[in-house]
């Protein structure tokens, strides 16, 4: 079946789809094989749904293709793709409600927060990108006396593969498809396996809008079948993602191999925060609670380190473990959580297991470090460790949970270098009332993005991606719009 009808918390029971999307039309996977959607907060079986398999990927590179050569790319003019783009974002207004509940369903995020953050932030970003869809400029370069004219396009990249993550189901895909149709590129996206029904969703409202077959086609599977199909397929262009440093590795070996198609990767992070003793701590703590509890602490740029200076860490550490310890745990419906479960089965256990790790190693538990006992789901409490060092796993690699390690540091220079002792760049923090000092530590830490007194904050206008391990290339901002563009130069001789 292409469509399901499914029980939703709070709407009751709704047809969602669940097929491939490929030419603007439901179609069945070639092989008729499947996957099971779980729900985070029950670990019940939600849907099964289509799993693409290369033939399938293919199909959808097909359509891409003819829709770019002639009802997309340089054939239509950046108003229209950007009106299309308006269309969209206010469709997901209209719909916001089914949105939201659909991913917090499926995602485990609470409803309120999926309400009032994800879908319009989406929603937004795709504004954000309407808008610079007619304003992708070249320049011109020199008129050489009058005998030459020299000057630049910038021109789509053409079909893009987009592979993206399940922390952030909807506003992944908004960062991904927003900026590429702007561009004029065509899309071959491939939701999580983990969270495909928003994505696929968003599929009918596309259709709604107006954009011509074949602009956005969309194939839900795993990152082993569907996922390599588009890494290695001869004529994606382009293949942008979001996930874990292994998998982007995985996809960079495949592009390598296949066509050198081109690749722009947003991965892990371990990100550091620093707080100095001139810091306000109560808003230190609520911000670096915010940045580790957030979303269950499934965010790539989460504050999972904390330095603090000897001067002020047990005031500090009193303040976190307070956050922790009065976190909105609940189930994804009530309006009132703000802290939902971890995504899986496997996920939980990876978590508890780093938990168990940092005991053996000699870390204290502060706060939290079990499993949230009142639900059946994939529930761990928020943890603080303390008594931490470098040397700790937990200090070392990436948990993408809500475990932060806070440890303590005794000058700024020593802070600066606990800070960058990873192979991870993605962000960090600084917390200090001098001015001088919060700018000097911005410029040496060694991330893409930096907050001084506060944490989390993201903006349509500002480009997002890693320093070192933590990615290739910026979204988001003018640069998440020449991602998708290629620059050529043009010699005319007079
Ligand atoms: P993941 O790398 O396992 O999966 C991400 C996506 O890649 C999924 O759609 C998956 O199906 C696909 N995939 C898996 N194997 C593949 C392969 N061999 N070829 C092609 N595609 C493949 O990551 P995850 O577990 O879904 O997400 C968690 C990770 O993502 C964390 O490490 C986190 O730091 C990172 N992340 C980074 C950002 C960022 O913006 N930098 C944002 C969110 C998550």
């Amino acid at each position: 079946a292409t469509h399901a009808a499914i029980e939703i918390p709070g709407l009751g029971k709704i047809t969602v789809p669940i097929g491939l999307f490929i030419n603007n039309e439901w179609v069945l996977p070639t092989k008729g094989q499947t996957f099971t959607v779980v729900d985070p907060s029950t670990a019940l079986p939600i849907v099964d749904v289509a799993h693409a398999m290369a033939e399938d990927v293919d199909r959808a590179v097909h359509a891409a293709r003819a829709a770019f050569e002639t009802t997309w790319g340089n054939n239509v003019s950046g108003a229209h793709r950007g009106n299309l783009l308006n269309k969209l974002a206010d469709l997901m207004d209209r719909d916001v409600a089914t949105i939201a509940a659909l991913e917090s369903l499926d995602a485990g995020k609470g409803i309120s927060v999926a309400t009032s953050g994800d879908v319009p932030e989406s929603a937004n970003c795709l504004r954000y990108y309407a808008g610079m869809a007619d304003k992708v400029h070249g320049q011109t370069i020199d008129q050489f006396g009058g005998k030459k004219l020299a000057y630049t396009l910038n021109q789509p990249i053409g079909v893009c593969g987009q592979i993206i993550p399940w922390n952030y189901p909807l506003m992944m895909w908004a960062w991904k498809v927003a900026p590429a149709l702007a561009a004029g590129c065509t899309v071959v996206m491939k939701p999580s396996e983990l969270t495909p029904l928003s994505a696929l969703y968003m599929c009918d409202l596309i259709k709604e809008a107006g954009f011509p077959a074949g602009v956005v086609n969309t194939v839900p599977g795993l990152g082993s079948t569907a996922g390599e199909a588009i890494s290695r397929h001869l004529d994606i262009d382009k293949v942008a993602f979001t996930g874990s440093v292994a998998t982007g590795r995985r996809i960079s070996v495949a592009a390598a191999e296949s066509n050198l198609k081109k690749v722009t990767l947003e991965l892990g992070g371990k990100s550091p925060a620093l707080v100095f003793p001139s810091a306000d701590l109560d808003q230190a703590a609520n911000w670096l609670g915010l940045g580790i509890f957030y979303n269950s602490g499934q965010d790539c740029c989460a504050s999972s380190r904390v330095y603090v200076h000897d001067s002020v860490y047990d005031k500090f550490v009193s303040l976190l473990k307070l956050k922790a310890e009065t976190c909105k745990v609940g189930l994804p419906s009530d309006e009132n959580t703000s802290f939902g479960p971890l995504i899986s089965a496997g996920q939980r256990d990876k978590v508890l297991s780093y938990i168990d790790s940092a005991r053996e190693e000699g870390a204290t538990i502060t706060a939290g470090g079990k499993r949230w006992a009142q639900a059946e789901g994939f529930f761990v409490e928020p943890t603080v460790l303390t008594d931490v060092n470098q040397n700790m796993k937990v200090v070392r690699e990436e948990i993408f949970g809500p475990v932060v390690a806070v440890g303590k540091f005794s000058t700024e220079e020593e802070g600066v270098h606990l800070a960058n002792d990873t192979p991870y760049g993605l962000a960090g923090a600084v917390f200090s009332s001098d001015a001088s000092q919060v700018t000097r530590v911005a410029a040496k830490i060694n991330a893409g993005t930096i907050w001084i007194n506060n944490y989390c904050a993201l903006s349509n206008g500002v480009p997002f991606g890693g320093f070192k391990q933590s990615g290739i290339g910026r979204e988001l901002g003018t640069a998440g719009i020449e991602a998708y563009t290629q620059i050529k130069g043009v010699h005319h001789n007079l």
